[in-house]
């Protein structure tokens, strides 16, 4: 048992140091990313990506986020309508089943995952089960300690970052972003890679040049996404207009620094424009796992059974039903799941120039 309850795995034997940063890492990245290309291309695809929200619960309550404010979405309703989550041997049995599917990464989101003392074991068994593990955080819960053996564990990690000091704390609450960089700082000491995610909406569009320059020498890659199910958050006409160009020039001076792809970013501005974007392959490429066990085909909550079920099964449910959660889902411009499905829908050139990671 680590600091404040924290359940810390014990050394892994041999899995952690074969994933763990360096030469071996890279290697059989390329072989296992490589291996699902050409699976794909044969029309076998393996499952790549899984997205598990373990928990719902947030020590924030950011202003545009679906799952903690209710912003007319159908998250919102879906979230609050079940606090159950799966207990720690039922989340490693699921990790068993995403692994046997041959899933490449796995994403540890929420809510805030750090509130459930089990992150670690769990993500220690999704290792070795052989998936590359990826936290995704607001990082201020972050101490030195659990830093530590947070990186132990994950492969890399994702901090969500909404502007400067003043407009990410009128957006996320006070103290938020001292607390936030700290955690980065305290990530990086670790050895961990980090990435930022900024939301772009109508409030915080005019930071995003000075976001990338305080960030670049302080953490590993940048990306956007843009705001989504919240649709007092939308900017306006004019604001993507802006933001088109400003985009494209950021990409320009950055380069991959700036980690959304060209076609990524062409993509944000046509969601943001309103135009429906759908770029994609629930069930087949991605998969999310709810906090109580439901599983979707993403973020969206369209759940087609329970793990536990039979995740190939669920997952060829989930198949037949995709015109209607495409349907209902109206489209999004997500950057996990569109990096996944163009790094497997595209030309092999897409995945060299890529980071594998979605
Ligand atoms: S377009 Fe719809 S189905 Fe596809 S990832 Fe977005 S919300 Fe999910």
């Amino acid at each position: 048992m680590g600091e404040g309850g924290v359940r810390v795995p014990a050394a892994a034997p041999g899995s952690l140091k074969v994933f763990k940063g360096g030469k071996m890492n890279r290697v059989r990245r390329w072989w296992r990313v490589w291996t699902h290309y050409l699976r794909y291309k044969l029309a076998s695809p393996p499952l790549s990506f899984a997205n598990y929200f373990i928990t719902v619960k947030c020590n924030l309550k950011c202003i545009y986020c679906p799952v903690r404010t209710d912003t007319g979405s159908k998250i919102f309703d879906y979230c609050s309508s079940s606090r159950r989550e799966l207990s720690t041997e039922e989340a490693k049995r699921a990790m068993e089943e995403l692994g046997k599917l041959g899933t490449l990464w796995i994403s540890f989101s929420g809510g805030e995952p750090l509130l459930r003392p089990d992150l670690e074991e769990i993500a220690d068994k999704a290792r070795r089960e052989g998936m590359f593990t990826i936290l995704d955080t607001n990082a201020t819960l972050i101490t030195k300690r659990r830093a530590r053996t947070l990186s132990r564990v994950f492969d890399s990690a994702v901090v969500s970052l909404q502007g400067m000091e003043r407009k990410n704390d009128e957006m996320r609450g006070k103290g938020t972003w001292r607390r936030t960089m700290r955690g980065i700082e305290f990530l990086k000491e670790s050895g961990c890679e980090v990435g930022v995610n900024f939301i772009l909406t109508n409030l915080n569009l005019g930071e995003i040049e000075e976001v990338v320059n305080f960030l670049r020498e302080r953490v590993d890659h940048l990306f956007f996404n843009p705001v989504c199910e919240a649709k007092g958050f939308m900017p306006t006409r004019e604001q993507v207009r802006w933001l088109e160009g400003k985009l494209f020039e950021l990409k320009r001076e950055h380069g991959n620094f700036l980690s959304n792809s060209s076609e990524h970013l062409r993509a944000i501005v046509r969601y943001l424009r309103g135009e429906r974007v759908v770029e994609c392959e629930p069930f087949t490429l991605h998969v999310s796992l709810m906090p109580n066990g439901d599983l979707c085909g993403c973020f969206y909550p369209f759940p087609v059974g329970k793990v536990g079920e039979g995740l190939e099964e669920v997952r060829l449910r989930g198949k037949k039903k995709r015109e209607e959660l495409w349907r209902e889902c109206g489209g999004c411009a997500n950057s996990s799941y569109f990096h996944v499905t163009r790094l497997f829908r595209g030309s092999p050139f897409y995945l060299l120039e890529r980071r594998f990671s979605p």
